[in-house]
């Protein structure tokens, strides 16, 4: 009998596994795969999400190191660039593995490629079924990322405006780091509509991908071969698709005994995709509630709290991304445009992505802002086709 099961081994679960075994909790960790193992992912670790871990991550994983962001859009471009880092690049092979291990250190119970396939909530225990036998716990939290089933278990399956779908390639570098430097990372607005594609650098290679809500990015392949070939890449390099949930909207994230974090709780920036922050601090959250519940009552009701604690952390900025990225499916041109074509637009967007604004502060300024710019840009265009014609 466990005091807490956690089902994977992803930044959701690794960071709940250590401080549950922090914290002292007798904790099993089961993951289906062997680590090291292969993870869609763009790898982008923003500052937030370092703060989260009670330890430096070590040098030799920073890929690089990023200062800038540039926005394309039908042929424009733009850059914000700041003193402070927007990220560092990781492959998550090697991110998963040390947070794994920095989990193992704690003193909990690892079974990689063990595969959950069932659990059952009991009054005083959760039963949890495996490929391999079966185990009982006070607790558990299901961190099975967003493909995972279990989650459903708790949480409703979302609809398809309520997720993406994303393809990524890992591509080495052969002659285009003029053009992709190693401290910025690309995002290209517009692609197969309403969707985005991106070009992150990682030292040795690129991960080059597309993305999109699973409503509207029809034939995804097809897309990502169009976005490798027109950067320069080989379009039938090899590439891997993935689920991404839709931040921001009201998932139940917790039955009595068992909690849903990270990417199976479907906590996500709607918007820039960032997740590892969320699955790192919902992880910690759940196993904080839990640590409470068993020092105190053994109350199982307590768990609520955990759905209040997500909601009030972030919870508001969440939502606010989900705005964003709805404004931006309504009014692709306009949105597009101004994050495309504005300095300050772009660069305030900066102060989002490194935690120095909310989202709610950003709409805020952006929206009264947003028929100026168009009138602006309207002038603009005005002025120069005026001289043109001249
Ligand atoms: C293409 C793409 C690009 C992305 N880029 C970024 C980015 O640049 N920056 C960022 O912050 N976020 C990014 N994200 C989001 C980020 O990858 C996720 O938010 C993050 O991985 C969530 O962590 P997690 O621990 O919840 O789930 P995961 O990382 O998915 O881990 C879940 C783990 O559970 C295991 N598992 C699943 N089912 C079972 C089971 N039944 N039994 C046992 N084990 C199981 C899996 O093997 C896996 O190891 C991206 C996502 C995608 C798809």
């Amino acid at each position: 009998m466990f005091d807490l099961i956690v089902v994977g081994g992803g930044p959701a679960g690794s960071s709940a596994a250590r401080l549950a075994g922090n914290l002292g909790l007798e904790t099993l960790l089961l993951e289906k795969e062997q680590f090291p193992r292969y993870k869609a992912c763009g790898g982008a670790v923003t500052e937030q999400a370092l703060s989260y871990l009670d330890f430096d991550l070590p040098a030799h994983l920073r890929e690089a190191t990023i200062f800038a962001m540039r926005v394309h859009y039908e042929g424009r471009s733009i850059e914000a660039r700041g003193e402070n880092p927007l990220a560092v690049m990781v492959s998550r092979s090697a991110f998963d593995a040390l947070l794994l291990e920095k989990a193992r250190q704690s003193g909990i119970t690892a079974r990689m490629g063990e595969r959950v396939r069932g659990l059952e909530e009991k009054e005083n225990a959760v039963e949890v079924f495996t490929d391999q036998g079966a185990y009982e716990a006070t607790f558990v939290i299901v961190a099975e990322g967003a493909q995972g089933t279990l989650q459903h278990g708790i949480r409703s399956r979302d609809r398809k405006d309520e997720y993406g779908v994303c393809l990524v390639a890992e591509i080495q570098n052969e002659g285009t780091s003029q053009e992709y430097p190693q401290d910025a990372i690309d995002i290209h607005f517009g692609i197969g509509g309403m969707g985005y594609g991106w070009v992150f650098p990682h030292g040795e290679y690129r991960s080059v991908g597309i993305g999109g809500l699973a409503s509207s990015l029809h034939r995804p392949r097809r897309i990502m071969a169009g976005f490798l070939r027109d950067r320069g890449f080989d379009p039938n390099h090899r590439m891997t698709g993935h689920m991404i949930p839709a931040g921001g909207i009201r998932r139940t994230l917790a039955s009595r005994r068992i909690l849903l974090a990270g990417d199976a709780a479907g906590l996500l920036d709607s918007f820039t995709g960032e997740g590892i922050a969320y699955a790192i601090r919902s992880g910690q959250n759940a196993v904080k509630v839990i640590g409470d519940s068993l020092s105190s009552s053994g109350d199982s009701e307590a768990l609520r709290e955990y759905q209040t604690i997500c909601e009030e952390e972030f919870g508001a900025n969440l939502r606010y991304s989900l705005l964003l990225a709805r404004l931006m499916h309504r009014f692709p041109g306009v949105l597009f445009k101004l994050l495309a074509g504005s300095q300050d637009v772009i660069d305030n967007f900066a102060r989002v992505a490194t935690a120095q604004w909310t989202y709610e502060r950003y709409l805020r300024w952006l929206i009264p802002r947003m028929p100026k710019y168009l009138l602006q840009r309207q002038r603009k265009a005005a002025r120069s086709a005026g001289g043109n014609r001249r």
